[in-house]
C-alpha cells in the first residue's frame, strides 16, 4: 500500500473516531507520518498508535494530534503558536499548516536534531525549533495566539502560561490524582484562565533542564 493510500486509510479512520475539521484532516492526509520513525517502523507509521522514537519517548498517537490541533484551531486568531516537545517534529509540520508561525521546542538534543532534519526535508519555512525547556517558555518571548504540550505536567508554569495572549488558548495533558486528563486552557483576560476538561489522555511526562 502506497503512503498516500495508507493516510487515506488513516483520515478514514480519524473521521470515524470523531475528528471532524477538515482544516485538520487534510493536514494529516499531506504530512507523512512515515518520515518521522524509524525506518524499521515505518511500516507501522498509518496505524492509529503511539510509536517509540528513542530516548524513552513516543510519537503521538495520530488521533491526539489531530484532537489537540482541533481544539486550538476551533475558534481565535492562527498565528503563532507555541509547541512544548517537538519529539519527532509530526505533531510540528501538522501545525505548520495550520498556523502562520509555529515555535517548538525540545529538551532533548538528538530528538530537536532529528526533527529539524526531518522537517527540513518537507520544506517548511514557517517553524522554528529550539533546544531548551519548554516549560520556561520561548526564549525571546513574545505572546502566542495557542499553545500545545506535548508532555504531561502537573500544572502549566506562570511563565510559559502568561506568553499566551488574550483570547488565546491552551491545551495541556495535566495529571490529576485519578490519572492524566486533556485540558483546554484559555486566556479570557489578564488573569483569568478558565479550564475545560477533554477527557482522559495517556502522555508521557514533561522533565526539567536538557539532554
Ligand atoms: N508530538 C510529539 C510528542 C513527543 S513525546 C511527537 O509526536 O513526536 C513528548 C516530547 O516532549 C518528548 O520528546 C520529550 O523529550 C519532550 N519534553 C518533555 N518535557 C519537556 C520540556 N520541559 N521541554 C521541552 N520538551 C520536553
Amino acid at each position: 500500500m502506497t503512503s498516500l493510500r495508507a493516510r487515506e486509510r488513516l483520515v478514514q479512520r480519524l473521521r470515524e473516531s470523531g475528528i471532524h475539521d477538515e482544516r485538520v484532516l487534510a493536514q494529516i492526509a499531506g504530512v507523512p507520518r512515515h518520515w518521522f520513525v524509524d525506518e524499521a517502523l515505518s511500516i507501522r507509521a498509518y496505524e492509529d498508535t503511539a510509536l517509540p522514537i528513542g530516548y524513552g519517548q513516543t510519537i503521538s498517537q495520530p488521533w491526539i494530534v489531530a484532537r489537540m490541533s482541533e481544539v486550538l484551531v476551533a475558534e481565535g486568531p492562527r498565528d503563532r503558536v507555541l509547541e512544548v516537545g517537538t519529539g519527532s517534529g509530526y505533531q510540528t509540520a501538522i501545525l505548520a499548516g495550520l498556523f502562520r508561525e509555529v515555535y517548538s521546542i525540545e529538551r532533548i538534543r538528538p530528538l530537536h536534531d532529528r526533527a529539524r532534519e526531518t522537517l527540513s526535508r518537507l520544506g517548511l519555512r514557517n517553524v522554528h525549533l529550539h533546544h531548551g525547556d519548554g516549560l520556561e517558555g520561548w526564549p525571546r518571548a513574545g505572546g502566542c495566539s495557542a499553545m500545545l504540550l506535548a508532555a504531561a505536567v502537573h500544572h502549566v508554569p506562570d511563565q510559559l502560561r502568561s506568553q499566551l495572549k488574550v483570547g488565546g488558548r491552551l491545551v495541556v495533558p495535566k495529571i490529576t490524582p485519578h490519572g492524566q486528563i486533556l485540558v483546554l486552557i484559555q486566556r479570557a483576560d489578564e488573569d483569568h484562565y478558565p479550564e475545560t476538561d477533554l477527557g482522559p489522555v495517556v502522555f508521557v511526562r514533561s522533565r526539567k533542564g536538557l539532554e
